[in-house]
């Protein structure tokens, strides 16, 4: 296992933050996750100087998506980020955190009435415009509170990427959006320019995620700003955003090479200026939105080891007090990991097992055929990794509670979420 951020081994323990893993699982419990803080806050200042937020007009977004506690909301607001959001909960989140609005973008293919009404009175700073129906409805709440609402279109611009590869197709086949160069965007545009209590401002692509190269992104640029110039002949409309999304990739397993924030963010900004000038536009201001590549190796998930058993010589299975419950992922979408046993990381011996949730579920398989430790029941397992789609995804099934978060950064730790006792759990029912 890759030992990430502020991770270290004393006396045979894994420490995260100065903090032991042993303590954690003694104050708190498990399965636990464990948020380095000052992994989160140096990969948000990477960011922040790599993107030139500071020297100018750029921004980097946090996609809060992949974990929106309320104390992440000030962290990131600490750290000079602004936040996507996808939902009116995402939204109310950010706004009970003291997140300043205007620096909310607020995403989503369906936002409801209510969504967008919420977003306009509490004052979002850009909404991101998925297709025409929203138009009328945010024309419509922003005319009622009499303000001017600044959005951005989603554009499908016909790049997908995922991991190692990626497709450049006329026309892609998605929900999100609208199609670059189509018809229904050229309405979509006059539609919006036509309304009083709108205001075009930018455009918006999000091309995948878990992305190793910066190539895609580079077509992206050149196409992004090649609609915003035509945007600005066609229909003089001054595009000054072009926000390409997130979709950074990360570490988790030995196959993974990410690039790091500010690789990936020096090739996008001077891809920027130099398409600019071929394409002789001033540069617009650039907008990014990473969610896994901010809290995704910040967290790590400590969980109890407790029945162990071989199935005739084929497979050890090991079962730990969590799984598919607090972490989806692999269950979902094959998604791979690293361990180890947190209170033993050195010891000689390995054996290959097979790490399984507790769900009522034979798909409920953290690990498969992970090579570590002998394993005991009673060791601490470490999942490291978990901070994205972890507890963004986490679930009650099986009536699990939801795990307890915590921070940790120079040998303090601090409650981000309690864990959900057995009572509330049945708060909602009657
Ligand atoms: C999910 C999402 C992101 C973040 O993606 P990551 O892969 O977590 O970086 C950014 N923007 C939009 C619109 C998204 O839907």
């Amino acid at each position: 296992m890759k030992l990430l951020g502020t991770m270290e081994v004393r006396d045979n323990e894994l420490y995260i933050g100065g903090v032991a893993s042993t303590e954690l699982v003694k104050n708190y419990g498990t399965p636990l996750y464990v948020i380095d803080e000052k992994l989160v806050r140096n990969t948000c200042k990477s960011y922040y100087d790599a993107f030139k937020v500071k020297e100018g007009k750029n921004r980097v977004a946090y996609a809060g998506k992949a974990f929106l506690p309320m104390e992440m909301c000030r962290i990131i607001n600490e750290e000079g980020l602004c936040l996507d959001v996808v939902s009116g909960g995402e939204l109310f989140t950010a706004y009970k955190a003291g997140f300043p609005l205007e620096k909310v973008f607020f995403h989503g293919n369906n936002k409801s009435h209510e969504e967008i009404k919420l977003g306009i009175n509490l004052g979002v700073g850009t909404f991101v415009v998925d297709n025409l129906y929203e138009i009328e409805l945010i024309d419509k709440y922003a005319k009622e509170k009499n303000v001017v609402q600044n959005i951005y279109f989603r554009i499908t611009p016909g790049i997908e990427a995922h991991t190692h590869d990626y497709i450049q197709t006329g026309q892609i086949d998605s929900k999100f959006g609208f199609t670059i160069d189509s018809e229904a965007l050229d309405f979509a545009i006059k539609t919006a320019k036509e309304k009083e209590n709108i205001k075009l401002i930018g455009i918006h692509a999000h091309i995948g995620s878990q992305i190793f190269d910066i190539e895609p992104y580079g077509d992206l640029v050149r196409l992004m700003f090649t609609l915003a110039k035509r945007i600005r002949d066609e229909f003089d409309i001054d595009i000054t955003d072009v926000d390409l999304g997130g979709g950074i990739g990360v570490y988790y397993t030995d196959e993974d090479e990410p690039k790091s924030a500010q690789q990936f963010c020096e090739t996008i900004v001077n891809k920027a200026e130099e398409i600019a000038k071929e394409l002789r536009m001033e540069v617009p201001r650039l907008v990014i939105e990473p969610g896994r590549s901010v809290i995704g190796n910040a967290g790590s998930t400590l969980y109890t080891i407790g029945a162990i058993k071989s199935v005739l010589d084929i497979r050890k299975y090991v079962s730990i007090d969590g799984g598919m419950t607090d972490n989806i992922r692999p269950a979902l979408y094959n998604a791979a990991y690293e361990c180890a046993l947190a209170n033993r990381m050195n010891d000689e011996e390995k054996e290959v097992v097979t790490v399984a949730g507790k769900c009522c579920e034979s798909g409920d398989i953290l690990l498969k055929d992970v090579e570590i430790n002998k394993v005991n029941s009673g060791d601490i397992l470490v999942v490291p990794t978990t901070g994205a789609y972890g507890y963004s995804m986490s679930n009650n099934y099986n009536k699990t509670p939801k795990a307890a978060v915590v921070s940790v950064m120079d040998g303090n730790t601090k409650v981000m979420c309690r864990r959900q006792s057995y009572e509330e759990l049945i708060q909602l029912e009657n």
